[in-house]
């Protein structure tokens, strides 16, 4: 039996490509993605391509839908990303997804709006919204920018009947919050927490935009896991999947997923782990 386990995320930040094509491609004079604004493209689209590759390897992944709420306030640019950026998960194609994905066994989670960590009634709203689509009962949650108080939010999210909490996380830089790295049971909340061991952005931004070095910095974290008998909790936004808009993202991707099954690891959803005794300190 492998000692490694592999526990795949991805936040679903956005699925449409809006303001960012003024914020980010214009400003960055990348006007190769702006024909995808013309020719109607969805860019940030990429869920078939998440899962063929997912599939390829033998893997499934926990996936966290966000609903927003937030306001679209003009005079307050620093919400421009949270509020103009959002999407409903009833939207139609959205709604459908989500029921592809579980009907083919990926795990699906709530990623908490914004404000949420500090609001139980918005974390009930966002469950409950998600489970009218699912149709079940939705027992996990990763809060959006790891925001989150403990353990408060802890509370709240117990509160409102979830199990697991996927929301600690490094947010600036890759590797455990405070050396946590086991999942572990929050005593006064009783809540489940699963450690993120690294997160995308942050792996790209240590490696200075260099794929290969991206690579060797996850397997060196890839290495920790299995010496330390830990899962390797990995978070990949679904929309670095496309390359021309984010080069050697799903590349790295597909290599830990190479070296993973070449390791014999098993992959784990985040709802199996909190069922994986060995895992849990209690
Ligand atoms: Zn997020």
């Amino acid at each position: 039996m492998s000692s490694l386990t592999v526990c795949l995320t991805h936040d679903i930040d956005r699925v449409y490509k809006t303001y960012q094509y003024i914020t980010h491609d214009l400003k960055r004079g990348n006007f190769r993605n702006l024909k995808s604004l013309v020719t109607n493209e969805e860019p940030y689209w990429m869920f078939n391509e998440m899962a063929e590759l997912e599939e390829k390897y033998g893997a499934k992944s926990t996936i966290f839908f966000l609903h927003e709420t937030i306001p679209f306030r003009p005079f307050r640019p620093s919400e421009w990303k949270l509020s103009l950026g959002r999407y409903s998960i009833q939207d139609k194609k959205v709604a459908n997804t989500i029921r592809e994905f579980h009907a083919n066994g990926w795990e699906i989670a709530l990623h908490g709006s914004y404000n949420s960590y500090k609001n139980p009634k918005l974390l009930k709203q966002e469950k409950s919204i998600l489970e009218g689509v699912l149709g079940e009962e939705v027992i996990g949650i990763r809060q959006h920018y790891l925001n989150h108080i403990e353990p408060d939010t802890w509370n709240y999210q117990k509160e409102v009947s979830f199990l697991y909490d996927a929301s600690l996380g490094r947010t600036n830089g890759i590797g455990y919050k405070d050396d946590r790295i086991k999942p572990f049971q929050n005593s006064e909340s009783g809540m489940f927490i699963i450690p993120l061991t690294l997160m995308e952005c942050y792996l790209f931004n240590e490696a200075g935009h260099d794929r290969q070095k991206a690579l060797k910095l996850a397997m060196k974290w890839m290495d920790h896991s299995e010496e330390n008998q830990v899962p390797f909790t990995i978070l990949w936004h679904q929309r670095m999947f496309n390359e021309s808009e984010f080069p050697g993202y799903r590349w790295v991707y597909e290599e830990i997923l190479k070296e993973a099954v070449k390791r014999e690891a098993e992959f784990y959803l985040c709802k199996d782990l909190i069922g994986a005794n060995s895992f849990i300190d209690l």
